[in-house]
């Protein structure tokens, strides 16, 4: 090889900030040093270290502070007491630290920490002192991974836990978690597919009043039977709707699918539809509900729109404008999930919701928790007290249902009574339920069981 040839070589494999390796450098040291110990496995470890906080350094003082930064981390991470190690630069804000004997996850654990804690501290520049934040993804070579792209891939899947969880700043690669990964990629594509060849179905599961027995309405809720994959549930499947914006389409279907299914139910029955946060940011929702109930005539009155505590953490103006029109046009409004998650008393009062449905944790908790009854009751009173009805959630058993009534609770739902079934069996559930109501003696609830 000629000496330009050489040298050229050796100038494209270095990273021009720091001299480190760059990305293709440092796999390729790495794979070397597995095929040093080939047969035998190499124990070993990748660190991948990320500096946050650039671009606002870059923003505040030009592009060439950045430069001036990174080469400083560079130079730590080279003096830091750290043996038999190939230091390299994976991109423009991390660096990868391969330790070639070190096979133990404490001391990897360990020297991750190190490190972590090594490029955290300010960095000098001119008179200043610039604030750096670094966190680090780690993985381990084990029997069958033995190449430098899966490690690299398994440190940086270990980084996105890492910066997920907040701190304590570094994370180990999980199998588990690269298999979810693996999985969300898959249902992103499947997703997308049957968004495109509408294989989504709506099921409905019953809803009673606690006085009376009397159905009430139906909940719609979404599912996604998938010819290979089985049955993929709402919890996965919406909030990668969400992510990839196809939620606004899989909304749109929805609500009218519904209006168009509870028209032909008894003009007294209500139909429930759950409405996920990102509807309220898509700028279309209230046209696709208008669209919806005019298509298919179904009375705004009838329809019942559940959102959870959620759809008010981004953009709260925003939200009760929508949900305030929603109301306009004579829609109700319930607040799904209550107990769980961000749960403020403050979404009670900003808007004038007419239903709360008490979360199926909380149902659940009567069967372990001596407090759960009095929590459950200052629930239901507050409620009252506000003029909002209040729905159990998830009530599987007869003492679960008994101690609701007894708290007063207007509303109830759950496997019970009536677990989510298709389209088609509506109408013997609602018949069935006409039937056992009608000259109904004291006992109407013994009777709602029968409907399961
Ligand atoms: P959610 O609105 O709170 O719906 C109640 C969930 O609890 C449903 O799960 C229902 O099948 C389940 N459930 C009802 N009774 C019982 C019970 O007695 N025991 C137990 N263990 N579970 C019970 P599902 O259908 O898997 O839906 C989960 C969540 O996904 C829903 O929670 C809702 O937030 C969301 N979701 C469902 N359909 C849609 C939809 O069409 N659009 C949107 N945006 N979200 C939906
Ligand atoms: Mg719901
Ligand atoms: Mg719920």
């Amino acid at each position: 090889m000629s000496t330009l040839r050489k040298q050229l070589q050796q100038l494209s494999s270095y990273d021009q900030d720091t001299g480190l390796p760059n990305h293709e450098a440092l796999l390729g040291d790495i794979n070397a040093e597995i095929a040093k110990a080939s047969p035998q496995p190499l124990g070993a470890t990748l660190i991948e270290i990320r500096i946050r906080g650039l671009s606002r350094i870059g923003e505040a003082y030009g592009r060439k502070t950045i430069g001036s930064v990174i080469r400083q981390l560079a130079e730590r991470l080279e003096r830091a007491p750290v043996k038999n190690r190939i230091i390299g630069r994976i991109d423009h804000k991390s660096f990868g630290i391969f330790l070639y004997d070190i096979s133990d996850p404490v001391l990897a654990l360990q020297t991750a920490k190190q490190l972590v804690a090594l490029c955290s501290r300010p960095v000098p520049w001119g008179d200043l002192m610039l604030n750096i934040e670094a966190i680090a993804g780690v993985a381990l070579t084990t029997g069958t991974v033995q190449d430098a792209a899966t490690l690299l891939h398994h440190a940086g899947l270990a980084l996105r836990a890492s910066s997920e969880s907040g701190s304590p700043g570094y994370a180990f690669f999980d199998p588990a978690e690269a298999q979810a990964a693996k999985r969300r990629n898959d249902l992103i594509a499947i997703v997308a597919k049957a968004v495109e060849k509408n294989q989504f179905e709506m099921v409905y599961q019953p809803f009673f009043a606690f006085n009376s027995g009397k159905l009430m309405g139906f909940e719609a809720l979404m599912r996604l039977k998938h010819p290979e994959f089985g049955n993929i549930g709402p919890n996965e499947f919406i909030p990668i709707a969400e992510e990839t914006g196809l939620i606004s389409r899989l909304g749109a279907w929805c609500i009218e699918d519904v209006c168009r299914t509870a028209v032909e139910w008894p003009s007294h029955l209500v139909a429930s539809v759950n409405f996920s946060p990102a509807q309220f940011y898509t700028g279309t929702l209230l046209a696709e509900v208008n669209a919806a109930l005019k298509h298919t005539q179904f009375p705004a009155y009838r329809l019942d729109i559940e959102i959870t505590e959620g759809t008010f953490l981004k953009d709260q103006e925003l939200v009760l404008s929508q949900l305030n029109a929603l109301r306009g046009m004579g829609c109700s409004i319930a607040l799904d999930d209550f107990g769980t998650g961000y749960s403020s008393l403050s979404y009670l009062w900003q808007f004038p919701f007419s239903k709360l449905k008490i979360d199926r944790s909380f149902i659940h908790a009567l069967d372990t928790t001596p407090k759960a009854p009095s929590i459950l009751k200052s629930i239901i009173e507050l409620s009252r007290n506000l003029g909002i009805e209040v729905t159990a959630e998830g009530i599987e058993t007869i003492e679960q249902m008994v101690t609701l009534r007894n708290l007063n609770c207007d509303y109830l739902q759950g496997f019970l009574c009536g677990k989510p079934t298709a389209k088609t069996n509506l109408a013997a559930i609602i018949l069935k339920n006409f039937s056992e109501t009608l000259g109904q003696g004291n006992d109407a609830l013994s009777k709602i069981r029968v409907i399961r």
